[in-house]
């Protein structure tokens, strides 16, 4: 029997305002999948779609309708149909992710096993996740340093004119390990003048220092040897791995921009056989898209999957990363629920 799709906009509020270099939003249209089976199972996924990448939810609502003709009759079809999709709409990452993710639902749901299972991971080997300060005021970022007491790592976003006075508030309101995502704001010689500043303060990693684009610089400010640095921007697929080998230690993986649960395991090995450190990000999403992620992130080193957590009105509960560890659900499929509460505050 055919698989009938349903999709829904959902509207998300953010705690705060959420502000990185390229500006910000206290809103975020997400939309939610459903593919039904006719057998009584439904599988869910969500499209988290991010304008830098060219999405909207309008655009996931347009691309799902072009996508639905393609919808698999069998949903163990994983990988043709993922193949399909990617071909009819090679770019739209975010709405092709959340097909990716409701059949995979669709499928643990049918063998009534858990989708990290299926996979033969060891959900006891999730790392912590961290959880991210937001651009603001020095005196806005002290109070989320505080909210965020759970939290062991923070993420701080920065790419800014005033990056070393914002790393002094958060450095004197937490000793935290830290980690910094410049979202590509440095030139050359700001990363390079910046770099031993975030050493100093105990940053663990650095972010997407340069424009995407720029692979030479990257490769410069990796030689310098001082902090590691992971690509983000520059990394949307596996087969962009090969040419960051030795131009960055690592790269941060999304749903969103790889299109696919089976492409990000791709860009596991992928990254794994060049050596390269493996980080899972994420947009501002509900449970549901954090917990899509979360089920790989048994094979990953550093995992930001806050993007619920920053959220004020998730509707659903699944993996969570209370006190920063993440904690896979143990139903089957990706083992999401909607919240008793629909107006729950994730
Ligand atoms: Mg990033």
């Amino acid at each position: 029997m055919a698989l009938n799709l349903a999709a829904d906009v959902l509207t998300l509020k953010t705690k705060h305002p959420f502000v990185i270099a390229r500006g910000g939003d206290d809103e975020t249209r997400v939309v939610w999948v459903r593919l039904s089976d006719g057998d009584g199972l439904e599988g869910w996924g969500e499209a988290d779609p991010s304008r830098y990448y060219g999405e909207t939810a309008d655009t996931v609502l347009a691309t799902l309708k072009r996508l639905e003709p393609h919808l698999p009759t069998d949903p163990f079809d994983l990988d043709a149909s993922e193949a399909k999709f990617a071909q009819v709409v090679p770019k739209n990452g975010a709405a092709r992710a959340a097909l990716s993710a409701a059949l995979h639902d669709l499928v643990g749901k049918r063998l009534d096993q858990p989708v990290w299972r299926l996979w033969g991971l060891d959900p006891a080997r999730a790392p912590r996740s961290s959880f991210t300060i937001g651009l603001d005021t020095a005196e806005k970022m002290r109070q989320k340093v505080l909210e965020a007491s759970s939290y062991p790592i923070l993420k701080i976003k920065l790419g800014t004119e005033r990056d070393e006075a914002i790393l002094r508030t958060v450095r004197d309101a937490t000793d935290k390990p830290l980690r910094v995502d410049a979202n590509a704001g440095w030139t050359r010689e700001r990363a390079l003048q910046m770099l031993p500043v975030l050493k100093e303060y105990g940053v663990e990693f650095v972010e997407q220092p340069l424009r995407p684009d720029d692979l030479e610089g990257l490769a410069a400010l990796r030689r310098c040897g001082i902090l590691p640095i992971v690509g983000d921007e520059s990394c949307l697929v596996a087969a962009d791995i090969p040419r960051l080998s030795g131009i960055v230690d690592g790269i941060n993986i999304k749903l969103a921009k790889c299109g696919s649960l089976r492409e990000a395991l791709r860009m596991i090995a992928t990254a794994r056989a060049h050596g390269m450190l493996v980080m899972v990000g994420c947009m501002i999403e509900t449970s549901l898209g954090i917990t899509a992620a979360a089920h790989f992130t048994p094979l990953v080193d550093a995992a930001d999957l806050d993007g619920a957590a920053l959220t004020a009105n998730d509707p659903f509960t699944g993996a969570t990363i209370a006190g920063g560890q993440i904690r896979l659900p143990t139903g089957p499929g990706l083992g999401v629920r909607r919240r008793s509460d629909h107006a729950g505050n994730g």
